[in-house]
């Protein structure tokens, strides 16, 4: 299944070259073109899944597996001390290219990217009058 005009699509079919870092029949990992820190990746399906809503359950368990194992071998191997995996889920969550990908970006003490900092800034205590409602509306099966 492929998507005409999706870039990732034309990655996987090899349309467009990419850095592979990983494939097997469900899955491809890539450098990143546009990273944010040096090799920042993306675990990508072969399949054009647009969603995680969308996206079949086995083969998410496949991109997160692979991700798991890309993020270990960062580490293992001592090319950074430590790994964010990101993930945006439709537009309004910055979703630019809508097939499905997770980030690996390797993490290093002094990389100047702030998660830490900006999490605390927008961070805020969870009122217990809200827990309640919100439990009885986020709960799910
Ligand atoms: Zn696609």
């Amino acid at each position: 299944m492929e998507s005409e005009d999706c870039v990732f699509c034309k990655i996987v079919s090899g349309k467009i070259p990419s850095a592979r870092l990983y494939e097997d029949e469900g899955v491809i990992a890539i450098l990143d073109i546009n990273p944010i820190s040096d090799g920042h990746s993306l675990v990508i399906p072969k399949k054009h899944f647009e969603f995680l809503d969308t996206i079949e359950p086995g083969t998410f368990s496949k991109v997160a597996d692979v991700a798991r194992r890309l993020s270990s071998h960062i580490i293992k191997t001592g090319y950074a001390e430590g790994t964010n995996l990101f993930l945006a889920n439709h537009e309004k969550a910055d979703q630019t290219v809508f097939h499905l990908h997770m980030h690996v970006i390797p993490r290093r003490k002094g990389d100047g990217i702030e998660i830490g900092r900006w999490w605390k800034e927008i961070s805020f205590n969870l009122e217990p009058s809200k827990t309640e409602a919100l439990t009885k509306k986020l709960t799910f099966k």
